[in-house]
């Protein structure tokens, strides 16, 4: 592989295939891995819809004022390419085992540090009854000229984060689950969503079954010409990088500042001209990073990865913090973009 010069003119894979959807993003673009923080207001309403205080049709109106101001504040933090801020998901597995017919809610277990959510169970045959996730997707992209990323969860964290007390193995549950969300991805798709991101933070939590993630993808993603983002966080991807990096999607979304960048020496060692979203600011430390560490972390980065191929994100989603913590990340994470994109890139016309 060459090493990433000073002046880059070539464009990415990546960059070649959102030209073709008419997409075109500044150098070095800016995004989220997708939730922001809710106001408690939100929160408070949606425990009072469950207890069936609230109409649900009054929860669904606050979401989507709080999806509003999310794009608003997104564009005024200068982002690139936004998201939903993902308002009316309570967290990325119990959300669409609502909405899939076969799912029970189950009891509350651990998930990350002090977090905790009800793990739902498989109690009959999984299947999709419409989509999840078009309607409010296609509510924030009219909300914004800038590209919105649909974000669903993938099959495979479906899952493994999930009981099941119905199929007879893990692959023939994941094989359900790759049908129900390959139908979701065909009607984001047709729906005019362009890009299109999977979420899968467990892929790495037992390594001998990666060819299942590998297996779901190929299906979801074949014969459509979005551009695929793969998100993935918690645990160690090291004997799995050298296969992750052939997956069928355009951009790799990694935490990294979480895990001490332990991703880049994979790259260098098993490089790819695939597009990355690396997590340059720790989206579960409350502490904001500074302006000169952004700058060090992206000097870090940019040796190993070419700028082309580069995008700027937090690690994962954003609604353990604050709103300050979050817009502060955010903040920081822009400007030292913008200030590299000045520096390296020219601008292209
Ligand atoms: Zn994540």
């Amino acid at each position: 592989m060459p090493p990433p010069s000073k002046k880059i003119q070539s464009r990415s894979l990546g960059q070649n295939k959102l030209a073709q959807l008419n997409i075109n993003l500044p150098p070095l673009p800016n995004t989220t891995v997708g939730s922001f923080p809710k106001s408690s207001e939100l929160v408070e309403m949606r425990y009072k819809v469950s207890q069936g205080v609230v109409v649900a049709s009054e929860l669904e109106r606050k979401e989507k004022i709080a999806i509003d101001a999310c794009i608003r504040d997104q564009l005024r933090l200068g982002l690139d390419v936004l998201t939903d801020g993902e308002m009316n998901r309570s967290d990325l597995v119990g959300f669409f085992a609502k909405k899939i017919d076969g799912f029970e809610p189950g009891g509350t277990v651990r998930s990350y540090g002090n977090r905790y959510y009800k793990k739902p169970v498989i109690k009959k045959k999984l299947s999709w009854t419409g989509p999840m996730t078009v309607e409010t997707w296609q509510f924030a992209q009219r909300a914004t000229h800038k590209p919105l990323k649909a974000i669903v969860t993938g099959p495979y964290t479906l899952m493994d984060w999930t009981f099941n007390e119905y199929y007879n193995s893990r692959e023939a549950a994941c094989e359900d689950l790759v049908a129900i969300i390959k139908k979701e991805v065909h009607a984001l798709a047709d729906a005019g969503a362009k890009i299109i991101q999977i979420d899968e933070p467990a892929l790495s939590s037992r390594p001998q079954e990666f060819s299942l993630v590998a297996d779901a993808l190929n299906e979801i993603t074949s014969g459509l010409k979005s551009y695929f983002i793969l998100h993935f966080c918690y645990g160690d991807i090291s004997t799995l990088w050298a296969r992750i990096r052939t997956l069928p999607v355009d951009n790799f979304s990694i935490e990294a500042t979480n895990s001490n960048f332990e991703i880049l020496p994979l790259i260098k060692k098993f490089p790819t001209p695939k597009d990355f979203s690396i997590g340059v600011v720790d989206s579960h430390s409350h502490i904001v990073e500074s302006p000169r560490k952004l700058n060090t972390t992206l000097r870090q980065i940019l040796k190993i990865i070419p700028a082309q191929q580069l995008w700027l994100s937090p690690d994962c989603g954003l609604k353990t913090r604050t709103m300050e913590e979050a817009q502060s990340k955010i903040k920081v994470m822009v400007k030292s973009g913008e200030k590299k994109r000045a520096a390296i890139l020219p601008s292209r016309k």
